[in-house]
């Protein structure tokens, strides 16, 4: 009886624990799918750190620390960073037992191996990979639609958004322009290679911790809330 007991306590510590554990996930999706909307959602709504290896890249950059020089060096010349390099900067953020939303990162398997390699040491694995699904016909529907403004950086869709004036900003009056970004065959291109690097990653993580598919097609508040639902049953109450 008395082993039963011990057998049942550890079990139901065991399960606290768990239950208890900070959400460590990372976000993927397609570019145009809306990652970064949500990942700040994530961020603020369960005081996760949201990393983008972009902002990290940036800082590093701006405040000139080592790792930012050999980046640099890197990206000045029109190189990829290498992955090492780059997990080397994404580790020293995710110090501690804080949660985490990683936004467009890992990127590659071999970023996910490293990545993984590096919680394993700290036993604070990923927790939750949550894919946005958009289909590509639909993204390059999005971003073609997109209109920028030179001046003030405010963007437009010409269907769901549209500037009051055709054509022209609505604060400054700048003409509308279509960035380079965003014009098909460059969204396809950047689509092609998004598949290529990602499938492998989804494949990673396949078992452990698994994939949560979301439908991206439908409204951000949608979408939102289904985000916080895969993320929340594990959160500390
Ligand atoms: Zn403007």
């Amino acid at each position: 009886m008395r082993h039963i007991l011990v057998v049942l306590l550890v079990c139901l510590t065991t399960l606290l624990c768990w239950t208890q554990e900070a959400p460590r996930l990372i976000l993927i999706g397609p570019p145009g799918a809306g990652k970064g909307t949500q990942a700040r959602n994530l961020s603020e709504k369960f005081k996760l750190a949201h990393i983008s290896t972009g902002d990290i890249l940036r800082e590093h950059r701006k405040q000139g620390t080592e790792l930012g020089k050999q980046a640099a060096a890197y990206m000045d010349s029109g190189k990829l960073v290498p992955d090492e390099l780059i997990v080397t900067m994404v580790a020293e953020k995710l110090a501690g037992d804080g949660g985490f939303v990683l936004d467009g990162f890992p990127r590659s398997e071999m970023q996910a191996q490293l990545l993984d390699k590096m919680l394993a040491k700290v036993e604070h694995p990923i927790n939750r990979v949550i894919l946005l699904l958009v289909p590509d016909d639909e993204l390059v529907e999005r971003l073609s639609l997109r209109r920028s403004c030179p001046t003030c950086q405010r963007t437009y869709h010409l269907k769901s958004n549209p500037p009051k004036k055709e054509g022209f900003c609505d604060s400054d009056g700048s003409e509308l322009i279509q960035r380079k970004d965003d014009k098909e065959d460059v969204i396809r291109n950047r689509l092609k290679v998004y598949h290529e690097q990602t499938e492998p990653v989804l494949r990673h993580y396949k078992d452990q911790p698994g994939v949560i598919e979301i439908d991206g097609r439908q409204s951000i508040e949608q979408v939102e809330k289904q985000v916080e639902e895969a993320v929340a049953p594990k959160v500390a109450r």
